[in-house]
């Protein structure tokens, strides 16, 4: 028998195919979602083909018991843990202690996201926090690893990201293919995708990561879709998922069947055929009350399909949403793409806004670096900032900002680098780097059908003037919290704001 590789072996080895396997925590401390945690890790721990159980941490937004309890008893019975890294729930000195403790341990596997939105805990919904992105939990992990930062023993940790190749819209694919360039730049290692069944899209992530000079391993999500989970995705109640009108009309012709489940894992054991042919270098298997057994039946029976993956793409995962965007033109032949992009230079372009043009002018006329009024402003923000003035200017700012964009107040304003839109204040999650990955047709994942994701905004804003690869460009550090309820207009001139952060 062949020895277990590390999944960051694994995912290096031209040969492999990494395997991890998504296990829930679940609620509780010793309930059964627990103690099957514990069972499926142990015999995930004898199996050489699976490199890693993923563990979750905290999906959907609701509590459960920590990644972290349940990693260290998976890493003691043998097995890596890959453990969801989420943002949502901690600041960033919170995120640093926990990295401390996951070091401690011994986990090395991260994988690093902004996590769903937080819901209902005790007493009413929970605090969203969102005081780092995914972008600065890479870029803080990164640090760690060689004490940079903290000039301590170096962390050892393997982090990586997620990305939805599953959009529908241009605007929300290319705002998280952008992101993706962030991500990489700072530091994921590796890519896992979100949940998705249409095989052209995952061809077209590869084809993009490709045509981009981006190096890192892919992989790609298997998740075992039963009839309500399908429905539940379809209607957009499970963040980022995507399952389309006719899969789901599938799903129902399918529950008539006696052998459901069977056909259940059929699908996931020819989803592994497939991205074993697009040359994913991973798959990450998950699904409710999976069980060894059915882990192994997919990776054995994907293995033996997967010579003939080409047709299994074509007639099994051939499920565009309407209207729905790619990249790349149609390979005709094979129904997924060729490596030439569609033609984008007419379209996803936003309509023209009276507010936006007159702050782009008053930006490029007062506060750009090279702006005619630029030395005079700075020498008055000077003064201003050690008179009396200082406090009325402040109030002024505020007053004048939550007028144009509903101002919070954070004093580390970054609107003119996001086509002045304010992530702190139009944004639930407080993204500063691109969008999550909850949008659906262009909106918000926490405001479906009322508010546009501002990062489609942005992208529709950014293209109308030619600027939207800026958007994979500029890496906004995040919000320092010491400048909270002071002026950002005299924290920029007086050189106090992110533009000065060291990070
Ligand atoms: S505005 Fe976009 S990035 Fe922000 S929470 Fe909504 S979908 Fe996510």
């Amino acid at each position: 028998m062949t020895a277990k590789l590390s999944l960051q072996a694994a995912l290096a080895d031209p040969a492999q195919l990494s395997v991890t396997w998504e296990l829930v925590p679940g609620r509780g401390a010793r309930e059964k979602a627990q103690e099957h945690l514990v069972r499926m890790a142990e015999l995930a721990a004898k199996d050489a083909r699976i490199n890693a159980v993923t563990i979750t941490d905290n999906p959907g937004g609701k509590s459960a018991i920590t990644a972290y309890a349940m990693a260290v008893e998976a890493k003691r019975l043998g097995i890596d843990p890959l453990v969801h890294f989420t943002t949502k729930d901690k600041n960033r000195n919170a995120l640093e202690s926990e990295l401390y403790a996951l070091d401690r341990a011994g986990i090395e596997n991260l994988l690093v996201m902004t996590g769903d939105y937080p819901v209902k805990g005790y007493a009413g919904n929970a605090k969203p926090v969102f005081d780092f992105d995914a972008v600065h939990a890479l870029r803080l992990i990164v640090k760690m690893n060689d004490s940079a930062y903290t000039k301590l023993a170096p962390t050892h940790f393997f982090a990586g990201g997620v990305v939805s190749p599953f959009k529908s819209t241009e605007g929300e694919t290319m705002a998280q293919y952008y992101k993706l360039h962030k991500k990489i730049v700072n530091g994921a290692r590796f890519i896992i995708t979100q949940l998705g069944y249409d095989a052209r899209k995952f061809d077209e992530l590869k084809k993009y990561v490709a045509i981009s000079n981006l190096t890192v391993p892919l992989i790609g999500n298997i998740f075992i879709l039963s009839l309500p989970v399908a429905r539940l995705m379809n209607k957009n109640l499970i963040p980022g998922c995507v399952v389309t009108d006719s899969l789901v009309a599938r799903l129902e012709e399918e529950a008539a069947h006696s052998n459901k489940r069977e056909l259940q894992l059929e699908r996931a054991a020819k989803q592994y055929a497939v991205l074993k042919g697009l040359q994913y270098e991973g798959v990450n298997i998950g699904g409710h009350g999976l069980d060894y057994n059915d882990v192994q039946y997919i990776m054995e029976k994907g293995e033996e399909l997967s010579a003939n993956w080409q047709d299994i793409a074509a007639a099994e995962f051939n499920y565009p949403q309407a209207g729905g965007f790619y990249f790349f033109e149609q390979d005709a032949a094979t129904g997924l793409n060729t490596c030439q992009p569609v033609d984008r230079r007419q379209t996803g372009r936003g309509s023209s806004s009276l507010k936006q043009s007159m702050m782009d002018m008053v930006h490029e006329a007062a506060f750009d670096q090279k702006a005619p009024l630029y030395p005079v402003n700075k020498a008055v923000a000077r003064y201003i900032d050690k008179s009396w003035l200082k406090k009325p200017f402040t109030l002024a700012e505020y007053t004048t900002k939550t007028i144009t964009n509903e101002c919070r107040f954070c004093g580390d304003c970054a609107m003119h680098e996001l086509g002045f839109i304010c992530p702190m204040s139009q944004c639930p999650k407080q993204q500063r780097n691109g969008a999550c990955g909850g949008s659906r047709d262009g909106w918000c994942e926490v405001y479906p059908g009322k508010q546009k994701c501002i990062y489609v905004q942005m992208y529709e804003n950014f293209k109308r003037h030619g600027k939207e690869e800026r958007m994979k460009e500029k890496y906004m550090p995040p919000c320092n919290w010491d400048l909270h309820r002071t002026s950002s207009w005299l924290n920029y001139f007086n050189d106090r704001d992110y533009n000065n952060n060291k990070d």
